[in-house]
């Protein structure tokens, strides 16, 4: 992505609030009550000495910054990106009024990894903050003080709670289209209805939710908001995206899972990736830019964990379908730069079923029983990946 002048002007609807030094480095902010749950407003940690704030009212996103520090959110969200790293919280950011609201703990852990030198403590209904070097007299007399370099803790690994099936493309949007006007979009939902029913058999205590369940257009941005919108604390998700490739030449065939990443394995890799970006024309025009948008890169930038996660899950759902499909060739794991797949705060990965433009893989695609196989091997590679993700949470 092109670091210009020219892009930095482009988001002029970029909502800059810098707040000037007026408050002094011992302090507090209030605790507001939201529906029995404790929140505090953007507009009074503004006013703490140094901390600097941006909020995108188009996007809903927003982020805090001090020197080198930086913490990303997502109004609606849960999850909060602290140097990088995920960070769950019991509620959402809200939005109300005009502010941004966060959950209190959010505050704290934010003063907390943003001035190591400060002490930071829940006084009733404040988050009190002081720049003094505590005593040991001094810890707050309900205890409440927190350990500093709380936002410093091991990456979140939750368990698995639930798995995000997406059928490619849907509604105007008919995805690669085959020889006698077959679409793309109905094999993937074909194939993701049948996924959900094996893995409703196969995986209890495992939520498992659709992304679309009938024709219907979605875009790429809201598919993986509503995955990101399953995360709860101590939870984690999976996100698989079911496409149909499609090549100029009618000769290849097979199936290959990806992951996403900036750097292609391959110009085929490169090409797949842009045959499903293309969906972006059909997208309402003010929303298309923010896949441009550096503040987006930057903000949702993979963690080093979530594209080694997603990389284990490419590969275990290849080897599923490979097990299971003796007809066409397995090509391996990929990855690509899939528009549909960035911004996943869990792992993800997208699996290209066959060729439409290989009549012989078409024919297969469309059938009840070749469907039933893909999804079997699918799922067998989703409870094969989620039992190495626990095994790894474990130890
Ligand atoms: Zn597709």
């Amino acid at each position: 992505m092109e670091k210009s002048g020219k892009n930095r002007l482009a988001l002029v609807l970029f909502f800059l609030f810098i707040f000037s030094h007026s408050m002094a480095d011992n302090g507090s902010v209030p605790v507001v009550d939201i529906d029995g749950d404790e929140y505090v407003a953007l507009s009074d940690l503004g006013r703490v000495n140094g901390l600097d704030s941006s909020f995108d009212i188009i996007t809903q996103r927003g982020r805090f910054y001090r020197g080198t520090s930086t913490a990303v959110y997502q109004v609606g969200l849960s999850a909060v990106l602290f140097n990088g790293a995920l960070k769950k919280y019991p509620r959402p950011v809200l939005r109300k009024a005009g502010d941004v609201l966060f959950p209190a703990a959010f505050a704290e852990d934010l003063l907390h990894g943003f001035y190591p030198h400060w002490t930071v403590s829940r006084k009733d209904r404040l988050v009190v903050f002081s720049a003094a070097e505590p005593g040991p007299r001094e810890t707050p007399a309900n205890g409440k003080a927190l350990p500093r370099q709380k936002t410093e803790a091991p990456p979140v690994r939750d368990r698995i709670g639930f798995i995000i099936i997406d059928p490619g493309h849907g509604g105007r949007d008919p995805g690669a289209i085959g020889r006698g006007g077959l679409h793309e979009k109905k094999i993937t939902l074909g194939v993701a209805s049948r996924l959900e029913g094996y893995l409703k058999a196969n995986l209890k205590g495992v939520r498992i939710v659709l992304t679309r369940r009938s024709d219907k257009f979605i875009e790429l941005a809201t598919r993986t908001k509503i995955a990101n919108g399953h995360l709860r604390e101590n939870e984690n998700g999976v996100f698989v995206s079911i496409h149909v490739n499609a090549s100029i030449s009618p000769r290849i065939s097979g199936f290959e899972t990806y992951y996403l990443s900036q750097n292609p394995s391959n110009d085929e890799a490169r090409a797949t990736a842009a045959l499903e970006n293309n969906v972006v024309v059909l997208e309402e025009k003010s929303h298309r830019k923010s896949y441009d948008d550096i503040e987006h890169m930057e903000a949702f930038m993979l963690t080093a964990q979530i594209q080694r996660e997603s990389a284990l899950l490419a590969e275990c759902i290849q080897s599923g379908i490979d097990s299971r499909i003796t007809e066409f060739k397995s090509r391996g794991v990929r990855k690509a730069d899939f528009f549909v797949l960035r911004g996943s705060l869990m792992p993800a990965a997208l699996a290209e079923i066959g060729y439409i433009t290989n009549s012989r893989e078409a024919q297969q695609l469309t059938k009840a029983a070749y469907q039933e196989k893909m999804a079997r091997g699918i799922g067998e590679g989703l409870v094969s990946f989620i039992k190495k993700y626990n095994q790894m949470i474990k130890n």
